[in-house]
């Protein structure tokens, strides 16, 4: 058995995947409990910090857990036993697990959130969507690329639905279920800020979460408008919009950092047992069709 190493050896290997300079500005991404000196044995990897995630590390003996989802993005006054943000940092000192966070840098980088997703819809001979300036090749946010067998957007829909965690909401289309697709952008999360970027791309289809009305009816229309200039029926507007769970569209994610780390740290000579959390986290439970009468 491989010795463990240090929690500071972990997160050097962590931050070196998932530079924390190519956060965004607002963002609060690294270690946010923890001695840097303590061993690391076990590592969940999960999207989000929430009390039952804290708590399957805990039950798990986790001496690491790594959200994508920050604890502490925004200032807080306190972080007292019994509050929002105070109960799970208790949990997690008291019980000798660490909490670190990849959150933006985690979303641009190679092998990163939104290459997961690309990779786990099949597609192939991606880019960054919008690249991050200054950085490497492959880095940035969202990827476009094409599938490797052109289908229809419907049918496209099912596979985006097979390939990620179930949630209440499912999948929700914009455009003609009919309608051949084979150029795909993906953004792992709330990806409104790049519909444009999508549209840019030519993709046929993007996927993203968190999508909401206005933004949704802009882009429909505006893809009308362009698909009308260029002599197509405006019912064939592309981008065509693929809205799921934020929650499911990060977890494909969950799976490369694990391996990953195993990886990076197999050159040092050490080794962790990593789990991947199969807590479904996005906070919507259920979804009511109105009944036929
Ligand atoms: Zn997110």
């Amino acid at each position: 058995m491989n010795p463990a190493p240090t929690l500071s050896r972990v997160v050097a290997l962590l931050e070196a995947r998932y530079p924390p300079s190519t956060a965004e500005d607002w963002d609060a991404v690294g270690l946010v409990t923890g001695d840097p000196a303590a061993p690391v044995r076990k590592v969940l990897f999960a999207v989000d910090p929430v009390a039952a995630v804290v708590d399957e590390a805990v039950v798990w003996g986790a001496d690491l857990l790594v959200t994508h989802h920050p604890l502490l993005l925004r200032g807080v006054h306190s972080v007292a036993a019994g509050t929002l943000k105070g109960q799970p940092v208790h949990t997690l000192i008291t019980s000798g697990c660490a909490l670190f966070a990849a959150h933006t840098n985690a979303d641009a980088a190679v092998r990163g959130v939104a290459e997961a997703l690309a990779d786990v819809l099949g597609l192939v001979e991606t880019s960054p969507l919008e690249p991050t300036p200054g950085a490497g090749p492959g880095v940035g946010l969202g990827r476009v690329g094409r599938l490797g067998v052109p289908t229809t957007l419907g049918a496209f829909a099912e596979l985006v639905a097979a390939a990620l965690p179930e949630t209440a909401q499912g999948i929700r289309v914009a455009g003609d279920l009919d309608a051949q697709v084979s150029t795909v952008a993906v953004l792992g999360g709330s990806g409104d800020s790049l519909l444009g970027a999508a549209r840019a791309s030519g993709a046929d289809v993007y996927v993203t979460s968190d999508l909401k009305h206005h933004a949704v009816s802009d882009a429909r229309e505006q893809a009308a408008l362009d698909a009308v200039a260029a002599g197509r029926p405006a019912r064939d507007g592309r981008p065509f919009l693929v809205d799921t769970a934020h929650f499911a569209s990060e977890w494909p994610w969950l799976a490369y950092a694990a391996a990953d780390l195993v990886h990076d740290l197999a050159a040092d000579g050490t080794t962790v047992e990593t789990r991947v959390s199969t807590v479904r986290t996005d906070p919507w439970t259920a979804r009511v069709a109105r009944a036929e009468v």
